[in-house]
């Protein structure tokens, strides 16, 4: 397991995380996203789909009354929000399971919700700091999110 902890201090910067997150994958991951409501979960998947290169003119939304939203990008994007289901046997009629992994990337907002929805992650926490500004903590659970945050870091330190 590994961990990555960094500030953000707009929503512009927490979006173009995002944005680097989504450019360095390649195949298909799951992205597990916790922190309270206003943290930053729905902010850093609008980036995270500007990175898979899904067009501007598509508004991220949070997905909280359909569950789930499906965006076309280089990989399907498919983004939940885990808010308003009670108990897991909502996640089985969601059918949540063939996503984790499927054949894209599934990002989840309040997986924390849940316990053991999948064995190979991404985790990523945004803790309020401030007014805007945000912790983000990143934790690689298995092989491809050990991978892919290697690979974050190092597009995101190369900005500057
Ligand atoms: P969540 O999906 O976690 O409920 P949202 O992404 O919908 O949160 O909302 C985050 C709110 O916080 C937005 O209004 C955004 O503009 C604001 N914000 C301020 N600073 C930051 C930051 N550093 N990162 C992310 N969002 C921020
Ligand atoms: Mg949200």
């Amino acid at each position: 397991m590994s961990e990555w902890i960094l500030d953000t201090a707009s929503a512009e910067e927490t979006r173009r995380l995002g944005r680097c997150l989504g450019q360095v994958i390649k195949d298909p991951v799951v992205l597990l996203l916790s922190g309270d409501l206003g943290a930053g979960k729905t902010c850093l998947t609008q980036g995270i789909a500007r990175g898979l290169d899904i067009p501007e003119s598509e508004p991220i939304v949070s997905p909280t009354y359909t569950l789930m939203n499906l965006y076309e990008g280089r990989l399907p994007l498919y983004h939940f929000d885990l808010y308003r289901l009670a108990d897991p046997s909502e996640l089985e009629d969601l059918g949540l399971e063939e996503y984790l992994p499927g054949d894209g990337v599934a990002v989840v907002e309040w997986a924390d919700r849940f316990d053991d929805l999948c064995p190979t992650y991404l985790a990523i926490r945004i803790q309020h700091r401030g007014p805007d500004m945000r912790a983000i903590r990143f934790c690689a659970v298995g092989p491809t999110g050990e991978t892919l945050l290697e690979a974050l870091q190092s597009v995101w330190q190369s900005q500057g």
